[in-house]
């Protein structure tokens, strides 16, 4: 991965791993796999937390680019995204689930819903993920990071 800041970064620190942001520390979770040849972005995922978290709209941008074709790390993100509303509120709002018009993307939503019904099982999030196209992916993973961020600057994380 490499990290030279996009034209328009605002932020001030080098990391050699995300660039202009420092990142988030992401759990590696070896076993959270779903049968894929390989693991979840952690320093991708960390990497648009962080920018996320600086406001840094060319950095967030840059990493949905890098990770809108992985649907593990997609599923991974609206999870943690879920987890944190979950903890903080005491349960999902329906506001994340219910269909029609919303501020919340329709991918991001469908992911939700297929994870509340699952229960703790994460392969029918998995598998929606997998059906959504990188734009999809890309509004479900800018909508998870968003409410992250957001959960985690009101103190809920
Ligand atoms: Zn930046």
């Amino acid at each position: 991965m490499s990290a030279d800041a996009p034209e328009g970064c605002t932020g001030n620190v080098w990391s050699a791993l995300t660039g202009g942001h420092p990142g988030f520390d992401v759990a590696p979770e070896p076993g959270y796999r779903f049968g894929t040849d390989r693991p979840i972005d952690g320093p991708g995922m960390g990497a648009l937390i962080g920018a996320a978290f600086d406001g840094c709209r060319p950095c967030q941008v840059r990493w949905l680019d890098a990770l809108q074709s992985d649907p593990l790390t997609t599923t991974r993100l609206v999870e943690l995204a879920a987890v944190s509303v979950h903890g903080t509120l005491g349960g999902v709002p329906d506001r994340m689930t219910a269909t029609g018009p919303s501020s919340l993307s329709e991918p991001f939503r469908a992911l939700v819903r297929a994870g509340v019904d699952a229960g703790d099982n994460h392969r029918p999030m998995f598998a929606a993920a997998q059906q959504l196209d990188d734009a999809g992916r890309r509004a479900a993973l800018n909508d998870a990071v968003d409410m992250l961020v957001g959960y985690m600057t009101m103190g809920g994380l």
